[in-house]
């Protein structure tokens, strides 16, 4: 087994010239200590990227192009990487920063929430053979012109978990501002405790029902290709999250993680006709437009007819709203449209719902008795989501997480 190692430091871990002179000291002692070949992958400085974009909305409102923008937001990483390559030289180690081209991070050609085709790792296993430190800028990309992408927001962790899967045996290690994954943010959630694992699916759950600590794409790139992950702290020495395929007793706990997020809204048609056909064309005309759909209700109204509802990210919303506004003008004339941008949606995740019955009647019940009404609700093998208005979701998720995981006897 090869002892390939990436270490990934986001955007705190790196926010000032003292954070980077401590990322170096920790990288060198790895390498010292461990043997470990050690790729690293650096965020931007914290804020960084933020500012940016911030001085695109300043110059061009928000008429410039997608090129510009990732022209201009890939810049972050590029001042990251040098820096930590510089202070990993002077703690004794040589090192070299790599720019996505410079690998090349290969993506496809649109530019936005691009998707990573291919990493080639000739040149990092020279550099590794040759005890050099590559130091791989996160989030960037290029397509085949040769012009920057990025992974979205977020995305560096994409970039370390892809790098990882891209050499043989390659663990991962996502260094941040928390020594692991908890069962709820610890900001909202004073109960909430560090959970010494989870599995690959939980992990992808917990992601994309809004536990931000890791991009949701890099958790399916990890699963997909089986790679060893770590979430730890970059700050301390503490034992951190394992994501792995599975862990022991992971069916013993029904609930491993309760997640909001508030950054969707849900759009609802009314008085749509109750016909076979309507659906798919209101499903048609928002994956034309490109929006991406969570939630889905349907409902039966009175006299034939029916309403839908559906959720969305916030950011889209307008376009799916134009795009909706725009077809029943044109073909449903009777119907009605709503945009509600005060939701919440709340997930429970465990694998130990997998084995153990009952867990939407106790979500149900737990909101009930505080008087919370329940809008939409979806569900996997492994989590239930359910919508409620916004201003109920933090008090939501503390007793959620009363009732499954402080008392989940009870
Ligand atoms: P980085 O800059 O290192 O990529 P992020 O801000 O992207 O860090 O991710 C770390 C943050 O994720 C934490 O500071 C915390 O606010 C947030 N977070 C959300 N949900 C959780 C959770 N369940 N456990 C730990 N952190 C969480
Ligand atoms: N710098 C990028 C962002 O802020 C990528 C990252 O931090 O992972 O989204
Ligand atoms: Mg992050």
């Amino acid at each position: 087994m090869s002892n390939y190692l990436v270490m990934k430091f986001g955007g705190t871990s790196v926010g000032s010239s003292e954070r980077i002179g401590e990322v170096a000291k920790r990288v060198v002692r790895q390498v010292k200590k461990h043997g470990d070949k050690v790729v690293v992958v650096v965020s931007a400085m914290s804020g960084e990227t933020n500012r940016l974009i911030e001085l695109a909305r300043k110059v061009a409102g928000d008429g410039y192009k997608a090129r510009e923008y990732h022209q201009l937001v890939t810049a972050g990483e590029q001042v990251s990487v040098a820096l930590t390559a510089m202070a990993i030289e002077r703690e004794g180690l040589p090192a070299q920063s790599l720019l996505a081209h410079q690998i090349p991070i290969k993506t496809n050609t649109v530019f936005g929430q691009n998707l990573i085709s291919e990493i080639p790792v000739d040149k990092l296993k020279s550099l590794l053979d040759r005890g050099i430190v590559p130091v791989v800028a996160g989030f960037q990309g290029v397509n085949d012109s040769l012009e920057y992408t990025t992974l979205g927001r977020g995305g560096s962790d994409t970039t370390a978990v892809a790098v990882a899967a891209a050499l043989d045996s390659c663990r991962c290690v996502i260094l941040t501002d928390v020594d692991g994954v908890y069962t709820a943010l610890p900001s909202i959630c004073k109960k909430a405790r560090k959970l010494k694992a989870l599995t690959y699916e939980e992990m992808l759950e917990l992601a994309s029902s809004g536990a931000k600590v890791l991009q949701t794409r890099s958790v399916s790139l990890a699963s997909k290709f089986k790679v060893p992950t770590l979430v730890c702290s970059s700050f301390s020495d503490a034992a951190g999250t394992e994501i792995v395929e599975e862990y022991e007793g992971m069916e013993d706990a029904v609930v491993s993680g309760i997640t909001c997020r508030t950054d969707e809204a849900k759009i609802t048609l009314r008085n749509l006709p109750d016909q076979p056909g309507v659906a798919a064309r209101i499903f048609k005309v928002l994956g034309d437009a490109e929006v991406v759909v969570d939630m889905i209700v349907q409902s039966e109204g009175s006299s034939g007819r029916a309403a839908i509802s559906f959720t969305c990210a916030q950011e889209f919303s307008k376009v799916a709203y134009d795009a909706m506004l725009k077809l029943i003008q044109q073909e449903m004339s009777e119907s009605s449209i709503e945009l509600d941008t005060n939701i919440a949606k709340l997930s429970v995740v465990g694998e130990g719902m997998r084995t153990h019955a009952g867990v939407a009647y106790k979500v149900f019940e737990v909101l009930g008795e505080e008087g919370i009404n329940v809008d939409m609700i979806t569900t996997s093998e492994i989590k239930i989501s359910v919508a409620i208005e916004e201003k109920y979701s933090e008090l939501a998720v503390r007793v959620l997480h009363e009732r499954f995981i402080e008392r989940p006897e009870s």
